[in-house]
């Protein structure tokens, strides 16, 4: 039943996200283009205003990090240095009878939740201490994790371990299966060895959930960087790449930035801008899109200090979501037992989306991989000298520095923002039915702040209403209405979330106020014209979600 409501809600949000033009479907006319999506009106102030938030936040509030905006092409070189020409693959597989194509990894990730799903029969006591013993299974070596799949997969042994005496004997069964392929699957994935993910997929009975067969391809790496020619003649152009993460053009840049700004470590550089992956299940509305956006920064620091500042990002970075007055449960931290080639630590903050809990953003503790493998392929030196002394009184000198990159997916945020908001209140009284479709979102971010009306037509009102958004519209986005009966006006409003609505009568002509209407409490008040800029600046100030 949950579930439903979820997916209801899910759906209700999209479709009001179109009905008041907050996303299109791109191409919309020709059928649409799939995972590529369109911002209307109102999305793209609530895009700028989330960028914005983010911007002010990690740039402007820190004096160490600097913000940029490179090229989305850059020189095809880069992208072998970074390894995505050679790595950034998913593996995939297709079903011979649906002729659909699946991430293999995403099949047997499914398949692991179906195991795990027993772990709903265990008392708490043992669920947590279950959690514990995965987390210690999953950070063994290789050979460690190995060695505990045989009595995982042995479906009458029970596991005889005085520490973890698991006595819910007959989930534990399921569990342990999910156990044994968990770590069996990381250990394909690490070694990439996908004829051993195909022997998963058949050995564990996963079927097409359209076709309901089991009639499997092999599994093939699949790249997910677009290309194309850059240069007017075919046969002189090059293969260029559009860029799957914006990340790369900061470490290009590092130099550039550090000696023009005359940055000391530790310093970030941030930017926001269009990467694009060619994802080959592209779902959930603007969850996984072709043409998306990234905030990311990377912040270099002293080799030996990437663990202090992964925890300092860590802690910053969730701060700045729940901020926005997010309920904390809706968050958690994933971390990454599987890591990066280029990783040494790595979380996700994931939010609890109607489909589950969902990563939003990655912090990544990237060690000197990045820069190094630039230097390497481009023969120029990546380092820093380091001028403060160290514990023995001596220059650090030079170094290559470490970096801790923080990437949150704009659009991720910007549907989790919608989500988060979406609200249908049931306002009926004893004799009359009513509702209202509401966003609450943070004034802050909300894409009009201030609503202003004219009770009527006529009397000078609608011009003593222009005159009023005259002087608001330099602060405030604005947004004027003359149609309709005043009620129909305000829940038109609430439906876009504008947090303040104005309403303009003949009192206002002789005594100069007029009646602010508050979108969540619904409450109206008379307030002095003359007030009205404190009221609202106030209300949607950046101090509200910043200091
Ligand atoms: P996922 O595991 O969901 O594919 P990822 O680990 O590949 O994501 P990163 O490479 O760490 O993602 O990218 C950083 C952020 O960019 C993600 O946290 C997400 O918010 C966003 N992002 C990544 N891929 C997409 C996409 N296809 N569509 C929209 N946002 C994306």
């Amino acid at each position: 039943m949950a579930q439903k409501n979820n997916d209801e809600q899910f759906k209700n949000v999209i479709s009001h996200a179109k009905e008041y033009g907050f996303v299109f479907q791109s191409s919309e006319i020709y059928d649409g283009l799939s995972a590529v999506y369109d911002y209307g009106q109102l999305g793209a102030e609530l895009k700028n205003n989330i960028k914005y938030y983010w911007w002010k936040a990690m740039v402007q509030m820190h004096e160490n990090i600097v913000g940029i905006d490179s090229a989305i092409f850059m020189h095809p070189k880069v992208w072998k240095a970074s390894g995505h020409v050679d790595g950034f693959n998913d593996p995939m597989i297709d079903n011979k009878d649906s002729n659909k194509r699946y991430r293999a990894d995403q099949l047997l990730e499914n398949k692991i939740d179906e195991l795990y799903s027993e772990l709903a029969n265990f008392s708490a006591e043992n669920k947590a201490k279950f959690e514990e013993f995965q987390q210690e299974i999953l950070g063994l070596s290789n050979e460690g994790q190995a060695s505990w799949i045989p009595s995982f997969k042995d479906e009458d042994g029970i596991l005889d371990n005085a520490k973890y005496p698991f006595v819910d004997e007959a989930s534990w069964r399921f569990v342990k299966k999910g156990l044994a392929l968990e770590v069996e699957m990381n250990l394909a994935l690490k070694s990439e060895n996908l004829a051993q993910l195909k022997d998963l997929i058949v050995g564990y009975k996963v079927i097409c959930p359209i076709s309901k067969t089991s009639n499997w391809t092999d599994v093939r790496q699949f790249n997910l960087m677009f290309s194309t020619q850059f240069g007017a003649m075919a046969e002189g152009s090059d293969e260029v790449y559009l860029r799957p993460e914006t990340a790369q053009g900061i470490f290009v840049n590092f130099l550039n930035v550090q000696k023009s700004g005359r940055m000391k470590i530790p310093f970030g550089i941030a930017q926001i801008g269009k990467a694009f992956r060619n994802e080959v299940i592209a779902r959930q509305f603007i969850m996984r899109m072709r043409e998306f956006e990234q905030m990311e920064m990377q912040f270099f620091v002293r080799p030996g200090e990437d663990k202090k500042w992964f925890e300092y990002w860590k802690d910053a970075r969730l701060k700045w979501h729940k901020a926005l007055g997010t309920s904390p449960e809706k968050y958690r931290y994933h971390d990454h037992v599987k890591l990066a080639h280029y990783a040494n630590a790595a979380t996700d903050i994931e939010f609890e989306f109607p489909f589950g809990f969902k990563e939003v953003e990655g912090i990544h503790s990237r060690t000197d991989f990045d820069l190094t493998q630039h230097q390497e392929f481009s023969g120029k030196k990546m380092q820093y000298f380091d001028n403060d002394l160290n514990e023995e009184g001596k220059p650090y000198g030079n170094y290559v520095p470490y970096v801790i990159e923080t990437s949150i997916g704009l659009d991720r945020m910007f549907l989790l923002t919608m989500i988060n908001a979406f609200e249908e209140q049931d306002l009926s009284t004893a004799d009359k039915q009513d509702s209202r479709t509401l966003l609450r979102l943070h004034p802050a971010l909300a894409p009009y702040k201030v609503a202003v009306f004219p009770l009527t037509k006529k009397d000078g009102l609608p011009e003593k209403a222009r005159e009023i958004m005259d002087t608001l519209k330099f602060d405030f986005n604005c947004i004027y209405e003359e149609k309709d009966a005043i009620g129909k006006r305000y829940r038109r409003q609430d439906a876009i979330g504008t947090p303040f609505c104005l309403t303009i009568d003949h009192q206002s002509l002789e005594d100069n106020t007029v009646t602010i209407r508050h979108r969540d409490s619904m409450e109206q008040e008379r307030v002095a014209i003359a007030d009205l800029g404190d009221i609202i600046g106030k209300a949607v100030s950046w101090k509200t979600l910043l200091a």
